[in-house]
């Protein structure tokens, strides 16, 4: 039995959880292959024109999947904590799927919304074994693997520094240290990212992002930021740069948003205000399926220029 999980969305920040749990299960896990123009296009195909970028892509890698596996995995997130929901596209996920590319037979639908009650995921846990007709103890011990894989993903990024999957090794003593904050799943993703991150290590800065922080310095900032906001991935994005701002521990911000994003237009607004109160220089990049490589180093360089220039006068003026 084959379970394929597209590599698009939750899948950047919950992965180890749902391939570890399937696979102790003993069912085989199937992960969409890495993003190329061609799965862009697939979801381009079978989406509408206003969608955002991310949800486009969820749908390319889909298409990718569903004829090589036996079901393919579409998770209904709606709720990890008590605070907040995900935004409303991750919410209705499995209806657009099935509305978009109706030749999909095989979906794999769960409703992931643990603020009912304290057990919700070990519940749901049992009930996707029973429906592989697996047994009470092997589902327990695939749940807990699962949870302890989870973990470690966790605590690897705030001790390693490590972004997922592994995608650089940085050193610290780089001249700029910069924040890139945006969702996992536009951050983490090469192609969709114009691999951005890489870019900046390449020019020589430290980057920092979302899943360095520590989760008490992101909580430290609830109640600080003037609107608390309704959607997980946002409040993550927004409480880190409150929580840089604070400290100046970086020497500007890059917020990495998708076109077509409704929660962003709100973000993006409320951290850019900020960022001046702060004096922190900030700068934001729209990605879409059309954005080019060339626009954006230029912009990259220019930011980067304009800081170490920046921090230069300040030493100088220091000295
Ligand atoms: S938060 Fe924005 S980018 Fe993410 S799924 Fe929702 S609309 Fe799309």
């Amino acid at each position: 039995m084959k379970i394929g999980i597209p590599r698009a969305l939750a899948y950047y920040a919950y992965y180890p959880f749902f391939t570890t749990f399937f696979e102790k299960l003993g069912l085989e896990v199937v992960v969409s292959d890495e993003t190329t123009k061609e799965i862009m296009d697939l979801g381009i195909e079978d989406t509408i024109t206003d969608a955002c970028v991310p949800l486009k892509l969820f749908h390319g890698h889909v298409r990718n999947l569903m004829n090589r596996v036996d079901y393919v995995f579409v998770p209904r997130l709606v709720s990890v904590n008590h605070e907040a929901t995900f935004c409303p596209k991750f919410l209705g996920l499995p209806d657009m799927v099935i509305c978009s590319i109706p030749k999909l037979k095989n979906m794999l639908e769960v409703r992931i919304d643990l603020k009912k009650s304290r057990f919700e995921l070990f519940k749901l846990c049992m009930k996707l074994a029973r429906r592989f007709k697996k047994g009470f103890f092997k589902a327990y011990n695939a749940y807990l693997k699962a949870c302890l894989s989870l973990k470690n993903y966790a605590h690897q990024f705030l001790q390693g520094g490590i972004p997922p999957l592994g995608i650089v090794g940085q050193k610290k003593n780089k001249a700029i240290t910069l924040a890139v904050v945006g969702y996992p799943y536009i951050l983490y993703d090469p192609y969709l990212s114009l691999d951005l991150i890489k870019k900046l290590i390449d020019m020589g800065v430290y980057v920092v992002t979302p899943e360095m922080i520590a989760k008490e310095d992101k909580q430290k900032q609830v109640g600080k930021i003037r609107k608390n906001l309704f959607w997980t991935f946002s409040n993550e994005v927004i409480r880190t740069a409150y929580s840089l701002f604070e400290k100046g521990s970086v020497d500007g911000i890059i917020h990495v948003t998708a076109f077509g994003c409704g929660p962003d237009f709100i973000v993006d607004k409320l951290m850019e205000i900020d960022a001046k109160k702060y004096n922190m220089p900030f700068l934001t990049v729209t990605i879409d399926e059309h954005t080019g490589q060339e626009g954006l180093n230029t912009r990259l360089e220019a930011f980067v220029d304009m800081l170490k220039i920046k921090k230069a006068k300040k030493e100088a003026a220091l000295a």
